[in-house]
């Protein structure tokens, strides 16, 4: 018989009660490093006490009125995230796939605007991820996850990542724009070259449309810097955001300049739940700390030390890691073995990891993680491996 709850995961069998930083518990009482952050979303860690703090008293005051009436707490997390990115202008919502929908629907009702209703396609890249609702699965273009889903969203066209001939080749008269995610995620780990971006942003400019980016897993901190793309010095002109932003509170992100944001005019979009004052408090709470002077400077600066030691780890097993790529706290190991061999190893040893597409071991820890933390989850990461590697060599003796 069905679970009552339905069973559309494949979970481990865990159930945390209670965490403190980048540590969780579970109900049993074993204690977990948790280098995933619930899908790079605890950008906090657990348990922070200003984000804490922040939601329980917006709780007892008011959670939830409707977009309805003005929401100063939205109004003030919008303010604060245009002065520190490019944007002019800010829509929330609850998720990535609902920001990124969002952001969708701004491209084509903008070109529409602008007296160009033929142009509606947007062009995506391989081994993108951009959400489970269905344009945003059609954005992704996974045909294993699209299956038996019916007639896909039309309007998305993919190339290869990091080719700019293909990008070129691809762009036709119904192109109204392109998504691109700074650092795919889902798809394992794979930065955007700077020079792509910068080449994204030219040929946009070329041809006047319009360069989207996907920061919901890359964005809020988690490169180093608030936004990934800043690294490469250009700037979109619509972006999304959600995990991270709430500190794992549900909230996503529009973020748009004014010539696009203005698209989306009273009746065009909305949302019930998007934006409320609950919310804006989380998100306020994680801005709180996030732009604390040196906070991101020191998420860059732990990046480089994980970054280094994951190295010196994969130097040490060739037979379990291939390479470490990624950007601040959000890393990934191309693996040997089977990826998830790999992360079920980390959680007998007490490491919680992600995987990613391309047999990719992802790591991204809370911001907040601190040296000590660092230095364990190495320990375990390092035991964990010698474990896959012994299995590994005594599979290959015995055959
Ligand atoms: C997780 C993710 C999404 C989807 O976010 P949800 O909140 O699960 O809808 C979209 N884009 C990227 C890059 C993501 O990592």
């Amino acid at each position: 018989m069905i679970s009552a709850l339905l069973p559309n995961y494949a979970r481990a069998d865990l159930a945390f009660e209670r965490g403190e930083g980048a540590w969780l518990w579970t109900v049993d009482g074993r204690r977990f490093l948790d280098f995933g952050s619930g899908i790079a979303t605890a950008s906090l860690g657990h348990a922070h006490p200003h984000l804490v703090k922040a939601i329980a008293e917006q709780a007892a005051k008011v959670m939830h009125t409707s977009n309805l009436y003005r929401i100063p707490q939205a109004e003030r997390l919008a303010r604060r995230l245009v002065d520190v990115t490019f944007a002019d202008s800010v829509f929330f919502c609850n998720s990535g796939a609902e920001a990124n929908e969002g952001m969708i629907k701004m491209m084509r009702r903008a070109t529409s605007d602008a007296g160009k209703p033929e142009r509606y396609r947007v062009i995506c890249f391989e081994g993108a991820f951009h959400g489970r609702t269905l344009a945003t699965l059609a954005a992704t273009g996974n045909p294993h996850y699209l299956e038996g889903f019916g007639p896909v969203v039309d309007g998305f066209d993919h190339v290869p990542f990091n080719n700019m001939n293909a990008v070129r080749d691809a762009i036709g008269p119904q192109t109204c724009g392109i998504i691109v995610e700074p650092v795919q995620g889902e798809g394992g780990i794979r930065p955007a070259d700077l020079q792509f971006l910068r080449d994204l942003r030219a040929v946009c400019d070329e041809y006047d449309i319009i360069l989207g980016m996907d920061e919901v897993q890359s964005g809020m901190g988690r490169s180093g810097k608030l936004f990934a793309h800043e690294w490469s010095g250009i700037a979109p002109d619509i972006m999304s955001s959600a995990k991270g932003i709430g500190g794992g509170f549900p909230l996503g992100a529009v973020l748009a300049t004014e010539r696009y944001a203005k698209a989306l005019k009273p009746g065009t979009h909305g949302t019930t739940f998007g934006g409320n004052p609950l919310a804006c408090a989380a998100g306020n709470a994680v801005l709180d700390v996030m732009l604390e002077p040196g906070f991101l400077e020191d998420v860059e600066r732990k990046g480089r030390v994980l970054r280094g030691e994951l190295d010196a780890v994969a130097r040490d097993f060739p037979s379990v890691f291939a390479e470490v790529r990624g950007l601040g706290l959000l890393l990934g190991l191309k693996c040997v073995v089977p990826q998830g061999q790999v992360q079920a190893a980390c959680v007998a040893e007490g490491l919680l990891a992600l995987t990613a597409g391309d047999n990719v071991l992802r790591l991204a820890p809370p911001l907040v993680v601190t040296d000590s933390d660092i230095a364990e989850g190495v320990a375990l990461l390092r035991r964990a491996a010698a474990k896959v590697a012994a299995a590994a060599s005594s599979k290959a003796a015995a055959q």
